[in-house]
Formats: C-alpha cells, sequence, structure tokens
C-alpha cells in the first residue's frame, strides 16, 4: 500500500496553505508521489493553531461526529452545568446561525449513521498510514501505543458506553467495558482520583502523541528532501483564471505583497479556510469550535496516568506525552475569539486534579485554546472543488490529529489520478 514514489500524472508544483498536521502531511504524501512541493504559512513555523495543543490522542476509535441523536437535549442540561462540556456564545454572524442550524440538522440517526461509519473508515486508515510513516521515518513525537481508557462516573454515561461498545463490535473495533479493578489495573493512578468509576471502555488500539512534536519534525523531513516552506506568510488571496486557480497572493511579516504560481493547490487553512474560499464563491461549511489545554511537567510518575483517559462526565481528555501531562477539552461556539478565559482554565484544572491530584504542580502550566476546524456533519472537506486545480483538506474537527495521515494520502492519490486505499 506504500505510495510508487513517482506521480501517476505529470508532476506537478503543488502550493499548500497551511502548516498545521493536515497541511505537513498532505506535504509528506504529494512528495512521496514525487511532486514538487511548497508550503505558505503565516506563522513563524509548523503547527501553531489546533495542531498545537490539542489532547494528543490518535483514537479511530472514537472518530465520530460531534452531531448525534441525543445531542440537543444534552446541550441543554449542560446549560445549568458550571463547567459545560459546551457553550454556545450567541453573535450576529450569519456563518454561526446556519452552522448550528446544519448541525441541528445532521442530529438524526441517519445522517449520525452515514457520518461516523465514513469517519471512522478514514480514522482507522489514517491510524494504518500513521505506523507506516513511523516506521518509515522514525519519526518521534512523545508517542506512545498503550491504549486509551474512557472512564464513566454515572450510570447513565455507562450505558452510553455499552451501546459504543455494540456499535465497536459491529465495526470489527477491538474494545471492551471494564468495571473499576480493570479502570485500576489499566490506570493505576485513578486510585487516588476524588470520583467513582461506573465503569469504563478499553479501547487498546488506540495511541497517543504530540501532533505539535510530530508536525515539526515531519516538516524538517520535507525541507531535508526540497521541499520549501515560506512561513510568516500569509495567503491573503486565490486569483482565478476562468475554472482553475492562477495564483495565490501573499503578504510577509515585512508588510511586502507577492504572488506565487503553480500547478495546483490544496488548501488546508484548519479553520480559517472558508474565509479564503468565499471571494470565489464557495461557501465552506467549516466552523472554529475553541477548546482549551492545559500541559504541565510530570512530577510524580506514578501518580500520573499510563496512557490517555478520556472523562465522559466533563469530556476532557487526560494524556501523558512523554514526561508532560495534557488536558484538553470545552467546545466553545463564538467565533474566533482567542481569550483565554479564566473560567475555562480553572475548570480544566479542577478536573484534572479530581483524577490526578498529584500527577504535576497545577501552579505551573501553560495554558492554551485552539480552534477546531467543525465541520456540521463531522467528516472533513477532503478532494477536488468547482475549480479544476483548487483542491481541499480541511475541517477535521475534534479529530484531525487522528485523520490526517489518512486524508492527506488519500488527498495526494486522488490528485495523482491513482485510485485511493479508501473511498472518502
Ligand atoms: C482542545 C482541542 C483538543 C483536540 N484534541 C484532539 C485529539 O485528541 N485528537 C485528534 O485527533 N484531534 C484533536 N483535536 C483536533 C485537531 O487538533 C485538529 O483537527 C487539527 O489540528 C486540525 O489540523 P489542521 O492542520 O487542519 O489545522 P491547523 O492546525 O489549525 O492548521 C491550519 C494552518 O493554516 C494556517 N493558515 C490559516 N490561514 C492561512 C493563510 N491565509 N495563509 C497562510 N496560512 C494560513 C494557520 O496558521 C495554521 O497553521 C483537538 C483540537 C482542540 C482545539
Amino acid at each position: 500500500m506504500a505510495p510508487t514514489g513517482h506521480a501517476g500524472r505529470n508532476k506537478m508544483k503543488v502550493i499548500i496553505i497551511g502548516a498545521g498536521v493536515v497541511g505537513v502531511t498532505t506535504a509528506w504524501y504529494l512528495t512521496e508521489l514525487g511532486h514538487e512541493v511548497t508550503v505558505v504559512e503565516r506563522l513563524p513555523g509548523p503547527a501553531g493553531e489546533a495542531s498545537y495543543g490539542n489532547a494528543g490522542g490518535i483514537c479511530p476509535s472514537f472518530a465520530g461526529p460531534w452531531a448525534a441523536p441525543g445531542m440537543p437535549l444534552k446541550a441543554l442540561k449542560w446549560l445549568f452545568d458550571d463547567f459545560p462540556p459546551l457553550k454556545i456564545r450567541p453573535r450576529l454572524d450569519l456563518a454561526q446561525w446556519r452552522w448550528l442550524l446544519s448541525f441541528l440538522a445532521n442530529c438524526n440517526p441517519t445522517s449520525f449513521a452515514e457520518n461516523k461509519s465514513s469517519m471512522q473508515r478514514i480514522a482507522h486508515y489514517s491510524r494504518h498510514c500513521l505506523s507506516e510513516l513511523r516506521l518509515k521515518t522514525g519519526i518521534r513525537f512523545d508517542e506512545a501505543d498503550k491504549g486509551v481508557l474512557q472512564v464513566f462516573q454515572t450510570e447513565e454515561e455507562a450505558e452510553g458506553g455499552r451501546r459504543s461498545a455494540k456499535v465497536l463490535m459491529e465495526l470489527g473495533i477491538a474494545h471492551r467495558f471494564v468495571e473499576t479493578p480493570e479502570i485500576m489495573r489499566l490506570e493505576p493512578a485513578l486510585k487516588q482520583a476524588d470520583a467513582s468509576f461506573a465503569g469504563g471502555l478499553h479501547l487498546p488500539e488506540d495511541g497517543t502523541g504530540d501532533s505539535h512534536l510530530f508536525t515539526r519534525a515531519l516538516a524538517d523531513l520535507l525541507i531535508a528532501r526540497g521541499c520549501r516552506f515560506h512561513f510568516n506568510t500569509a495567503v491573503t488571496a486565490l486569483e482565478r483564471d476562468g475554472g482553475k486557480i492562477a495564483r495565490i497572493r501573499t503578504r510577509s511579516d515585512e508588510a511586502r505583497d507577492s504572488e506565487m504560481s503553480a500547478d495546483a493547490f490544496v488548501l488546508a487553512a484548519g479553520a480559517f479556510a472558508p474565509s479564503l474560499l468565499k471571494p470565489l464563491g464557495i461557501d465552506l461549511p467549516v466552523y472554529p469550535v475553541k477548546g482549551y489545554s492545559i500541559t504541565a511537567a510530570i512530577s510524580d510518575d506514578q501518580a500520573a496516568p499510563v496512557s490517555s483517559v478520556m472523562d465522559e462526565h466533563s469530556k476532557v481528555m487526560v494524556t501523558r506525552l512523554g514526561n508532560r501531562l495534557r488536558a484538553a477539552g470545552v467546545a466553545e461556539i463564538a467565533g474566533y475569539d482567542r481569550a483565554l478565559r479564566p473560567e475555562a482554565r480553572k475548570g480544566l484544572i479542577a478536573r484534572v486534579k479530581t483524577l490526578f491530584p498529584d500527577a504535576c504542580d497545577y501552579e505551573q502550566i501553560e495554558f492554551w485554546c485552539g480552534f477546531r476546524p467543525m465541520t456540521p456533519g463531522g467528516p472533513a472537506k477532503v478532494g477536488p472543488t468547482q475549480f479544476a486545480n483548487l483542491y481541499l483538506n480541511a475541517g477535521h474537527g475534534s479529530n484531525g490529529w487522528t485523520q490526517s495521515c489518512g486524508t492527506a494520502r488519500i488527498l495526494a492519490d486522488l490528485m495523482s489520478g491513482r485510485r485511493p486505499d479508501v473511498e472518502l
């Protein structure tokens, strides 16, 4: 299944907009197929946005849409929570309301099943692609293959876990519903938790890793192979010539305007993709769903998670990344507001402290927020557009680190006239 090392179509000059994990993995697979790739990124380095501080879960078993049949009711209940997993801050913004309505329209069993099955297929393929890439390159990113444990605090949550287990069984995905003694065996530090558990779902094939370290290391490998990166360079417009994109306009840090042309263009700008497409008449339904994370050095190894614990009660995921602990959660639907809200910091710390009270010094944390590039239905937008040489790879939502290698490889195959291993 490895790429053959030459382009099925003629070798192309490709410009990729965005050096997040999606843009850089796309650059990798296009380079593998023999194309000449340039990546344009407005920040000083790779993975400075959503790919920087995510929860670090490489979790195909979790891949699925947030737009699910019971979600509207859950969202209503969360209105009264102190630390709600989802918060909607209504704005005078048509894009927000259209996205929310479309999200609601997807909260039905049929759309959920279709979206889930598509995301599962891609996420598992992606895990396979990442394993191959690791073998081939020896890339290191505080990675581990020790599974993920989802823990439930209430009977209602555990019931949801049993339902998920049934779906996983139908999909043939390795999993185990576990009771408290087994939870403590898998994650001994939870013995110190100030919480009791009604059960857990263990996903032994899921893994963990730092997508920021990964993306940086992959970009270094690409640079060594001749791939060009233009950092501190924002793309300000895509200019069309009839049914094709002729060039991109850019602005550097020193406010120098320039232009670049190529045979093909890939938009991998995460949550920022819609604004570049709008002038071309393409309405991309991707909205920024803000999340937060904290990262701290682990001070007591025995008191920290062995791998990753997904706390279903708060929807906070706590992951060991080497000798650091990363915890991430919260979904705020509030546009591109970058405010680091103290209540989110307080809520995250409180939840992680409940589970792992002595794992680290919670006064010494890095607090971060980022935008999940979410489509209302769940699956990312990957593939061609109405412009013959413009392709999309954006909208990976809460599962983009997990899906990045898979969608990148599928897109690289499509662009090279090859049949992808997996249908989109
Ligand atoms: C709190 C949180 C927790 C998460 N946890 C997980 C997890 O555990 N597992 C998982 O799989 N996923 C997780 N995700 C999701 C994952 O982080 C994202 O889906 C993924 O990082 C998206 O990657 P991307 O490359 O598409 O976007 P980004 O990483 O946002 O990259 C887009 C890049 O495009 C650049 N760009 C934008 N506009 C322009 C322009 N005009 N010109 C030039 N460059 C531009 C940006 O600067 C940025 O570098 C989480 C996300 C959050 C926020």
